[in-house]
């Protein structure tokens, strides 16, 4: 009985609340109580339960770069568990009604909240890496953009290859980052799921570089993955308008 009764009361929250957050996200930009444009993640600053966004582009958009089996497993089980499980740790928690981004900023680096952080980032994370690739990505940057690339990397070539060696310099799982620090930009690698927002950087872009992004396509070939996806995919449209 009381296993039953606890159970109702972790679940009716959920369900309760559900029509009410997925009509938020239906509405997507509207409701931007600022009327900007939007900018990095602010769409998902949904509150608990938070929903999984739906990704950017169809399943098989990304072939043959990446295949539309991977992009099934990523969104639809690794993203999908995060999601899942933020939901069920912040159920009776402060963290109970905060939009994801003060939930990571909260918590990082907060030891007894290791597990509310590792899954409210790595939401936030992939949400960021979905619109950081495109079926129309790679090629030139728009031209605002790629000024500041050549007055921070001398180049865009420079640029791909310090992404590059960020991306295969992380050992075992993390992230490569394209970051906004001022007036400058910088490349910056993560482990696991760590953000750069917690040092004070602003993202642009970023790419996953944990196993299960490539593994079903270019097995071991990291440094594959890593530069076809630069080459093809990279969304610098997206990564301009993050810049401030
Ligand atoms: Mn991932």
């Amino acid at each position: 009985m009381n296993r039953k009764l606890t159970f109702l009361a972790v679940l009716c929250p959920l369900l309760f609340s559900s029509s009410s957050c997925t009509n938020r996200e239906a509405l997507g930009r509207s409701d931007d109580p600022k009327g900007g444009k939007a900018k990095t993640n602010d769409k998902l600053e949904s509150v608990s339960p938070h929903v999984l966004p739906p990704l950017p582009f169809k399943e098989d958009a990304l072939e043959p770069v990446i295949s539309a089996k991977t992009i099934s497993f990523h969104h639809g089980k690794h993203q999908k568990g995060y999601v899942d499980n933020l939901n069920k740790l912040v159920v009776g928690t402060d963290f109970a009604g905060m939009p994801l981004e003060k939930i990571i900023t909260e918590t990082a680096g907060k030891v007894d909240r290791t597990a509310i952080f590792n899954n409210a980032a790595q939401a936030w994370n992939h949400a960021f890496y979905w619109r950081s690739l495109s079926p129309k990505g790679g090629g030139e940057p728009p031209a605002a953009l790629k000024q500041k690339i050549e007055a921070s990397f001398g180049s865009l070539d420079a640029c791909k290859k310090e992404l590059a060696t960020a991306a295969m310099g992380q050992f075992g799982s993390g992230w490569a980052w394209l970051v906004q620090d001022g007036d400058k930009l910088k490349v910056v690698k993560t482990g696991n799921a760590d953000v750069p927002m917690t040092a004070g950087l602003k993202p642009l872009l970023v790419l996953d570089v944990w196993e299960h992004a490539y593994y079903l396509d270019y097995q071991n070939r990291r440094v594959d993955y890593v530069n076809t996806v630069l080459d093809k995919l990279i969304n610098w449209a997206f990564a301009a308008e993050n810049l401030d």
